[in-house]
């Protein structure tokens, strides 16, 4: 499997990384298996948690790396913010993984300003995980962010973290459009490794898990983070990537036209139906309900397959408060629309954008608002 180096450290990691989060749903045994089929595939990056089923996973990790420590670059991540808890956690997680030093270490979960301010403090995380590297513990520090593109944005002249971690799908990419407009430029400038995760949504994109590969390598990140609960799934991760062809720049605004996860609900964020004669900004409201939910309800009533994949993920990124909160700033809401009708044929998407903005005003005005 091909294998790029990861900014400017000297680790060289496979273009398919092996998520530990799914190991945590099978049986010892077969998660083994799992990972020793990815390892023996050339696959040469494990990633785990201490919070993946309270160190379920990390144990998994460690009865490989008691065998073949050598084979692999780990890392492991912590949610904790002040200095003694991330060196509590990070003892916690070396000990379960057999090792006394793991080669990454995330600062897991970034997602508010706040905690930006709490890990900088002092007696704050980023104290902790000098101290770890100065140890020996660690050899290079991370991050990760799930859901706001502008608090990894402050994450990257914070300090010198050596990479980061972010979801980057061709789905999401209309929800939390910075993170590959802002933040992957951003990190390549500063020559940071940069691992996509999420790239299949959380498994939205499980029917056209081809193209979802293709577009976040196309994207040119060092590593995709994939989770394999099978041995049909990784096989089938592992073809797609080593038969990696990039996207033409025509090819991916093709499947943007095209794909069926997007279809004529989710909004392009192209602009085209600007401008609204009451000054209603049409595509950061839909900007906000992809924050929201992901634009994941759109009303229409599916099997209920297709009802329960989407009712599992509209808030698995947790974010409603935030995008509400964004809602009650704006002025004019989607509410003061009165439809009359001048945008809807301007959008190349064909999206009823005045059910839309309903439908995004119900999901985002707080109860409690007046509007
Ligand atoms: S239909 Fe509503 S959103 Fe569209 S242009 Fe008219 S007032 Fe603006
Ligand atoms: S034209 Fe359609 S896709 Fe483009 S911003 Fe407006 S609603 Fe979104």
């Amino acid at each position: 499997m091909e294998k790029r180096k990861l900014g400017s450290t000297d680790l060289s990691v496979s273009l398919l990384g092996l998520g530990g989060f799914h190991l945590v749903e099978l049986p010892e045994r077969e998660a083994l298996r799992i990972i020793n089929l990815y390892l023996d595939q050339g696959g040469n990056y494990l990633e785990t948690a201490e919070s993946y089923g309270s160190g379920n996973s990390e144990e998994k990790i460690g009865k490989v790396a008691k065998v073949r420590r050598n084979d692999f670059v780990l890392a492991t991540k912590s949610t904790q913010r002040s200095k003694e808890g991330i060196t509590k956690a990070l003892e916690g997680s070396l000990r379960r993984l057999h090792t006394s030093e793991v080669d990454i270490f995330f600062v897991h979960g970034l997602n508010r300003f706040e905690e930006l301010d709490a890990i900088a403090s002092p007696q704050g995380a980023l104290e902790g995980v000098e101290k770890a590297k100065k140890e020996g513990k660690i050899r290079f520090v991370a991050f990760s962010n799930h859901v706001t593109p502008d608090v990894a944005l402050n994450a990257l002249s914070l300090y010198p973290f050596d990479l980061l971690m972010v979801p980057l799908n061709y789905f999401d990419r209309f929800n939390f459009p910075g993170w590959e407009e802002e933040v992957l430029p951003r990190a390549r400038e500063k020559r940071m490794g940069v691992l996509a995760m999420k790239v299949l949504a959380d498994g939205f994109l499980w029917e056209s898990e081809r193209k979802a590969i293709r577009y976040t390598l196309s994207l040119g990140v060092d590593s995709l983070v994939m989770g394999a609960n099978t041995e049909e799934y990784l096989n089938r991760d592992i073809e797609a990537v080593e038969n990696f062809v990039p996207f033409t720049p025509e090819e991916i605004e093709k499947l943007w036209e095209e794909a069926p996860e997007l279809g004529n609900y989710v909004c392009r964020q192209c602009d085209k139906c600007l401008p609204c004669p009451l000054g209603i900004d049409i595509p950061r409201i839909f900007l906000l309900e992809g924050q929201y939910d992901r634009q994941m309800q759109d009303g229409i009533i599916r099997d209920p397959a297709q009802y329960a994949l989407r009712e599992r993920l509209r808030f698995w990124l947790g974010n409603q408060d935030y995008a509400r909160k964004a809602y009650q700033e704006l002025n004019p809401k989607a509410s003061v629309c009165n439809e009359c009708g001048e945008c809807e044929p301007r959008c190349p998407y064909k999206i009823p954008i005045i059910y839309k903005l309903n439908l995004a005003h119900e999901k985002l005005a707080d109860a409690r608002s007046s509007d």
